[in-house]
């Protein structure tokens, strides 16, 4: 059996497989992925790229590339799908993120893009394999992987369960999903458009017949979809003629579509694993969550998934820390997917809610609308971008500052260098105002990341009037925040809340 003791197997080269694949590779960990289909989808599935996605695609170096591919969007509008007119934009200029727009891209351009990245990296895609057995003992994960050549058996240090929807590493560690399967059908469309719509917006429709979505992107394309409750049995994919219907009733009149792409229907359930972790393997993703494509979370989510556990199950497979650091992975990542399946849930019925439900739901729209701090929070949780883990194991906030151990570390415009440019080193940024510790703290950080002193607009955005330090993790989050600059502070926060064992081990991380 082929003994591959420090190598992470991910199964599934998906948006969040691969971005695990490109984090785990840039951070010096050996990496294999695994996918069954021989060649990648053309459907484009996903298409609305958040800015805290962005921030981190950034940082992996994919984001220039992701960029030229797709359409910026700078609004979400809520539009009454029976007369066209809008009840209200949300303007995502305000989100603070240095990418305060949606990023319209089909799901096989930003696969295309991180799977480019990744065999960069010296990750190669292998194709048309699948998971089919596992098994695993304290030391390591035993596999059982089918191809067309027939079954072979493989041992690896961990595994990562990226497979989907339909994860055959959820069925194969025992774990299944939980939540609603009442099932919600939409039917979907991608196809060039012919609209008065300008393409500066995300439009969601409100209609009682069942929601609509239109997201623009490059050239005419657009992803066009709508609730169909009960759908129409005994197919699989509505006509371009049906869709062209359904749009007439329920987008104003003012979309006329041509050159399909793809057209399906597709149902979705709103449910999530009970954990995330199960030894040494994890599940990310759709693996770990599904629910309603209402407000593109889903390929957002799980990007956030890998990002979060890519550092940590980096620092484990290389002996530098305790695997206890893996359980903060379900701890601080389950929460998130819990709120992202209720949230979901419930705007697709507001979508398509009508009576005084209807009434209720317009209020809301219109304080959305009018009152700038509620659309602004509105705009910044649709971008992930409130997401914080402030009551995480992980979080420690020693004295006074104005920035939250927990919360994503705020980069704020003015500032020399960006964060997320910061963070293309790979590892840890530690970022310090004052005190002359620098060499020292360099010294108790050693080769887990870089040092950089703080300018003075960053230092003023993270309020440190005088002495103080930010450890920002390689995913962006703040781990841990002090209003003075003392390495044994640092110290300690390494051995006690990240579980680092030992003196400095050395580790190879490539850029
Ligand atoms: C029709 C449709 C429309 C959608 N529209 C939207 C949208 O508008 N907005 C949005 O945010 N989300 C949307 N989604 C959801 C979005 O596509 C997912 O959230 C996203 O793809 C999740 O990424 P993932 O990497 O977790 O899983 P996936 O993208 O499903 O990738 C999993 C990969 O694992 C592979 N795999 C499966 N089993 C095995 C195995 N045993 N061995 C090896 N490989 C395996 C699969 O072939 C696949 O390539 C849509 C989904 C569908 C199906």
């Amino acid at each position: 059996m082929n003994a591959t003791h420090d190598t992470v197997l991910i199964v599934g080269a998906g948006p969040v497989g691969l971005t695990a694949a490109v984090q785990l590779a840039r951070l010096g960990v050996a990496v294999r992925v695994v996918e069954v289909l021989e060649q990648p989808t053309t459907e484009s599935r996903a298409v609305g790229v958040h800015a805290r996605s962005m921030e981190l695609l950034a940082s992996l170096g994919a984001l220039d590339r992701l960029e030229s591919l797709g359409r910026r969007v700078p609004a979400l509008d809520v539009v009454d799908g029976r007369t066209g007119r809008a009840r209200v934009r949300m303007d995502l200029g305000n989100a603070p993120s240095r990418h305060p727009y949606v990023l319209d891209v089909a799901q096989p351009d930003t696969e295309a893009v991180l799977a480019e990245r990744a065999a960069e990296l010296g990750v190669v895609v292998d194709r048309g394999v699948a998971l089919a057995g596992l098994t695993q003992d304290d030391d390591g994960v035993d596999v059982v992987l089918r191809s067309a050549g027939g079954e072979s058996a493989a041992r690896y240090g961990w595994v990562l369960g990226a497979d989907g929807g339909h994860s055959t590493t959820r069925r194969l560690v025992g774990t299944t999903l939980e939540g609603g399967f009442h099932g919600q059908h939409f039917a979907m469309a991608d196809a060039d458009v012919d609209t008065s719509y300008a393409p500066d917006s995300i439009r969601m429709f409100t209609h009682p017949d069942g929601m609509g979505m239109l997201f623009p992107l490059a050239g005419d394309r657009a992803r066009i979809m709508f609730l169909v409750d009960p759908p129409p049995e005994g197919t699989t994919a509505p006509t371009l003629a049906e869709m062209q219907a359904l749009a007439d009733v329920r987008m104003g009149g003012a979309v006329r579509m041509h050159t399909p792409r793809w057209l399906t229907y597709f149902e979705v359930h709103h449910a999530q694993v009970p954990r995330y972790r199960f030894g040494r393997v994890f599940l990310a993703g759709d693996a770990a969550h599904i629910h309603s494509p209402a407000g593109a979370q889903g390929m957002n989510t799980g990007i956030q998934d890998a990002a979060n556990l890519a550092w940590k199950l980096a620092l484990v497979a290389q002996g530098r820390a305790d695997a206890a650091l893996l359980d903060s992975y379900d701890a601080e990542r389950h929460p998130v997917g819990a709120m992202v399946v209720r949230t979901t849930t419930t705007l697709t019925e507001v979508g398509t809610a009508s009576g005084p439900e209807a009434v209720l739901r317009n209020v809301a729209m219109f304080l959305v609308g009018h009152v700038h701090k509620v659309r602004d929070v509105a705009a910044s949780t649709m971008a992930e971008l409130t997401i914080n883990y402030r009551d995480s194991a992980l979080s420690v906030h020693h004295g006074r500052a104005a920035v939250k151990a927990g919360d994503h570390a705020p980069d704020p415009a003015g500032t020399a260098v960006a964060i997320e440019d910061l963070l293309a080193t790979p590892g840890f940024l530690l970022v310090v105002q004052g005190s002359g510790q620098e060499a020292a703290l360099r010294e108790v950080l050693g080769d887990l990341g870089t040092v950089v002193a703080a300018d003075d607009a960053l230092a003023q955005a993270y309020g440190w009037p005088i002495d103080g330090m930010a450890l920002i993790r390689p995913d962006g989050y703040l781990g841990l925040v002090a209003d003075s600059a003392h390495p044994d502070v640092l110290r300690d926060y390494l051995a006690t809340s990240l579980h680092f064992g030992g003196e400095r081990i050395e580790v190879t991380a490539r850029p």
